[in-house]
């Protein structure tokens, strides 16, 4: 076995065996990983071309039921100072945001009790009465069915919930009181529902193997989510895991350009978490494969206190600031911004959006009736 013909397998066939991927993990040189990332390159350019799709990132509450080892707004972080977002603010970000370009939200938050199905309709209703052609994301972690349910008929669009590592006992030491199975359940509920919907999970988590890898990308592959969220994880000073090492850019990359070959049409986020340990984080990962970036949209008194993990970037700029910036960076890259939803293409096909192009620069992705 060699790894150049594993990346060539999954370059033609979107797929690999566990014990493929396990020896490519194991045994990826630089040139192989500079060949591996060519390939990823090629199928998004197949896919999605050299664009980016845009979505403006709204943290509306830092409060939290959960508590999550490795997050810094967990239940038992005293020193987190807690805030929520009222309706007025968000829409606020909103309406900013609409202006910026953003023709998606992506509203996200802890799980935060205080946010009833009543008050997440209202929050949906309002941005959709305002803008009715854009999406809305969500991401509050975990719900019941009718929750996710309820929230998809007053107009939600698409949901994140990474399911964050596919191997139970990993999964079980880093949630206490949580259940592996019932996240799975979540995601899909979701699916069934009819959200676009995101899994996804951290590299580089304490006691993580090339093996949990492999069962993160097996189960995106067999999960076939429309989005996939991947980034480093980075210990946070206040919380069990501040003494561990984190994720790294190499890892996270080959991760990301993985999951582009196994998964071709899928939407990809070159994260902040990768931004934020490394000043070229997300170039590097729209280079091996991402062709999403989450700029943020969140009002900047709140920023820092939406503190997952340290070292978080762009806390003190304006969202107008970040917006120029974040392109700026596109650019350079060799890629371009593309001001639409950004739907996932094979979604997108499957649901009569069309795509209107004015020259080269596309308008918006149009529902025919
Ligand atoms: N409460 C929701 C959404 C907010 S957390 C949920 O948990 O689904 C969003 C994501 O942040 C999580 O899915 C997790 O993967 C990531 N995250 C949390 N703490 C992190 C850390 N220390 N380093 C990197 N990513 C982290
Ligand atoms: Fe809460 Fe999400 Fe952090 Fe877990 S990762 S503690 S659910 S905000």
């Amino acid at each position: 076995m060699k790894v150049k013909e594993i990346i060539d397998k999954l370059y033609l066939e979107n797929n690999a065996s566990f014990e493929e991927l396990l020896f490519l993990l194991d045994n990826l040189t630089p040139t192989d990983k500079v060949y591996l990332v060519e390939k990823a390159h090629e199928t998004r350019m197949k896919t999605y071309g050299n664009t980016v799709y845009m979505r403006g990132l709204i943290e509306f509450t830092n409060i939290c039921k959960k508590n999550c080892i490795y997050c810094g707004i967990r239940r038992e972080n005293k020193q987190a100072d807690r805030y929520r977002l009222t309706l007025e603010d968000i829409l606020e970000c909103v309406e900013i945001g609409d202006r910026l370009g953003y023709k998606t939200y992506v509203l996200q938050g802890g799980e935060d009790d205080y946010f009833t199905d009543e008050r997440m309709i209202e929050i949906i209703r309002a941005i959709k009465d305002k803008f009715p052609n854009n999406a809305i994301t969500l991401s509050l972690g975990e719900r019941s069915y009718e929750s996710y349910k309820k929230m998809y008929e007053a107009g939600a669009d698409r949901y994140l919930l990474r399911h964050e590592t596919a191997t139970k006992e990993l999964y079980e030491s880093l949630h206490p009181g949580a259940s592996f199975e019932e996240r799975r359940e979540c995601l899909r509920n979701l699916k069934e529902i009819g959200y676009q919907v995101g899994a996804g999970f951290m590299v580089g988590l304490p006691n993580q193997k090339n093996s949990d890898l492999v069962n993160d990308l097996l189960f995106v592959k067999e999960f076939e989510p429309h989005m996939c969220g991947i980034g480093p994880f980075i210990p946070h000073k206040d919380t069990p895991l501040k003494e561990e090492k984190g994720g790294t850019l190499e890892m996270t990359t080959t991760m990301l350009a993985l999951i582009r070959l196994l998964l071709p049409n899928v939407l990809l986020p070159s994260t902040t978490a990768l931004g934020s340990i490394d000043p070229v984080g997300r170039e590097k990962g729209l280079k091996a494969g991402g062709n999403v970036v989450m700029p943020n949209l969140s009002p900047t008194s709140v920023r820092e206190k939406y503190s997952l993990y340290d070292g978080k970037i762009c806390t003190g700029d304006e969202a107008a600031e970040c917006r120029k910036c974040i392109e700026g960076r596109i650019n350079k890259a060799g890629f371009r911004v593309e001001i639409t939803r950004g739907d996932n293409v094979a979604w997108a096909k499957e649901n009569g959006y069309h795509k209107v192009t004015k020259g080269n620069i596309q308008l918006e992705n149009i529902k025919l009736i």
